[in-house]
């Protein structure tokens, strides 16, 4: 469900040229409608105004779209450098698998979480089983300078920590809201979490510390601040300051909420890499590209395994 960033989503510089507002705010932007596999995604981060919401730096939504046995989301192997992926699903079901010999299944209410460090690849296929509807999200958290060159990794939760609301539960993905903290590995400071809302107004513990952005995923939803309600295809930043959020819906909806502490560093995002310079980049494409096994561990799919494009600075 990774779908590779293109210099139409961001520029591929590293910039802090926008930083997040200090204070509490609500900044509604529209996601980017991109293609992963045969599926449309809304694209919500990197967006060119703003590449980061703590390390979160890439949310793609997807769906709910209509998957076969052995179709929709056919994304070959590929690599990915100085990230996390965290794959999250509200309906269906994915088979990942990568070059460290994992191959799991993730369905709803389960997490898989992939980090790539220094390199790694994966697949994600159809089951070979599941027929219906596929909805859910796919997000990167970019490493720190102190874990991003260390070895891959990859970890599935069947099990996630709920937190019970005032109308809703919350499902914490990472980090911690509340007394509900996820078992999940991260390696700065941050959060994600799934809200199923029932209708009412539901106050939401957030971290002062942190800054936010939500993404919602079915229906629309009422924050304080904006002209209408937040809809699939927006991205609602919320800045920095806050120790709560209220969030009022008239019928069930669900949403994702991730935050955390901004960034220490500007991000360079090209493709499946997550880095830091040009020059980190082009290595990553010639070790996938010639290839070389000792930094990408090759995966066994039924796939093709999808070529690195050449960077835009290396083309004339
Ligand atoms: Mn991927």
């Amino acid at each position: 469900m990774s779908g590779p960033v293109r210099t139409e989503d961001v520029p591929a510089v590293a910039t802090d040229a926008i930083r997040p507002a200090p204070n509490p705010t609500v900044v509604v932007t529209d996601s980017r409608t991109s293609q992963v596999g045969h599926v449309a995604v809304r694209r919500a981060l990197p967006q060119r105004t703003r590449r980061t919401v703590g390390a979160w730096c890439f949310v793609d939504h997807m769906g709910p779209v209509p998957v076969t046995e052995d179709g929709g989301v056919d994304i070959g192997p590929h690599p990915h450098i100085g990230l996390h992926t965290v794959t999250w699903l509200v309906a269906g079901e994915v088979l990942h698998r990568d070059g460290l010999g994992s191959e799991q299944v993730i369905r709803p209410g389960q997490l898989n979480l992939m980090t790539a460090g220094h390199g790694v690849a994966h697949a994600e296929e159809a089951t070979g089983r599941y027929r219906g509807d596929l909805h859910g999200v796919q997000l990167w958290v970019a490493q720190p300078e102190t874990t991003r060159h260390g070895p891959p990794a990859f970890e599935h939760h069947a099990e996630l920590p709920h937190l019970d609301l005032d109308h809703g539960v919350a499902t914490v993905l990472v980090g911690a809201l509340g007394a509900a903290a996820s078992p999940a590995r991260r390696d700065t400071d941050l959060v994600g979490v799934d809200l199923d809302l029932r209708p009412g107004t539901t106050v939401v513990p957030l971290q002062p510390g942190h800054e936010h952005a939500l993404v919602v995923l079915d229906g629309a939803v009422a924050l304080a601040g904006t002209a209408g309600p937040v809809r699939p295809g927006h991205l609602a930043y919320l800045g920095e300051g806050r120790d709560e959020l209220a969030l009022t819906v008239t019928a069930p909806e669900r949403a994702l909420l991730v935050g955390g502490e901004p960034f220490e560093s500007p991000v360079l995002m090209w493709w499946n890499y997550v880095a830091r310079t040009q020059g980190e980049v082009g290595a990553a494409v010639r070790a996938w590209n010639d290839p070389d096994d000792a930094r990408f561990a090759p995966v066994t799919s039924r796939l093709d395994r999808i070529p690195s494009p050449s960077p835009p600075w290396e083309r004339w």
